[in-house]
């Protein structure tokens, strides 16, 4: 299912959950992108993978275009999405075709992978003189927002700037909640 946001304010309920190692990331936000005319498609999208890999149809604000979106079968760390004036060729798949496959893989987009991770962990485990902040959470499925904000409690850090970050040049815009995230890191030059 992919749906786009009206309300922005219900943007921030769509979740990101992951376990400590960055692995089993799961994304119920993403923006979009229409390959047929270069476009980051306006809002962002409630997301939520299919069984068979068929997530959905949206449309592109910018050209009409009705782009395909598809996910790998059993994770939602990943989307695909194809405007619909490429799926024709998608029985003979050549280069043509690869090229106009959106994929966009949350662990990068948004920053959420093991090496953001290990080093919250380290700079946490400096701050605190505590061993293992993140390791508290083991097995447990963190959420991004919850994240950040002990984060910021545990170091002191009272406000986070609001710029607005670019982690792909496809994409002028991410969700508020991923932009904190960001802007945390960019703090803790994590990410440049
Ligand atoms: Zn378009």
């Amino acid at each position: 299912m992919i749906m786009l946001i009206e309300n922005p304010a219900r943007e921030i309920d769509c979740e990101i959950t992951f376990k400590v190692d960055g692995s089993s990331l799961n994304v119920t936000v993403t923006p979009a992108y229409c390959a047929s005319c270069r476009n980051q498609v306006d809002g962002f999208f409630h997301y939520q993978r299919a069984n068979y890999g068929q997530v959905g149809t949206i449309s592109c604000n910018h050209c009409g275009m009705e782009i395909h979106c598809t996910n790998r079968d059993s994770s939602q760390d990943a989307i695909f999405m194809i405007p619909e004036i490429y799926t024709e060729k998608w029985s003979y798949v050549g280069d043509d075709h690869l090229r106009s496959l959106v994929e966009i893989d949350f662990q990068d987009l948004y920053q959420i992978n093991s090496r953001t991770l290990m080093e919250l962990e380290k700079l946490l485990q400096e701050a605190l003189g505590e061993a293992n902040f993140l390791s508290a959470f083991d097995q447990e499925e963190i959420e991004l927002l919850a994240l950040v904000e002990q984060t910021c409690t545990a170091l002191n850090i009272t406000e986070l700037p609001n710029e607005n970050i670019i982690t792909d040049e496809r994409f002028h815009q991410l969700p508020a909640n991923v932009n904190k995230w960001l802007n945390l890191l960019q703090v803790l030059t994590i990410i440049k």
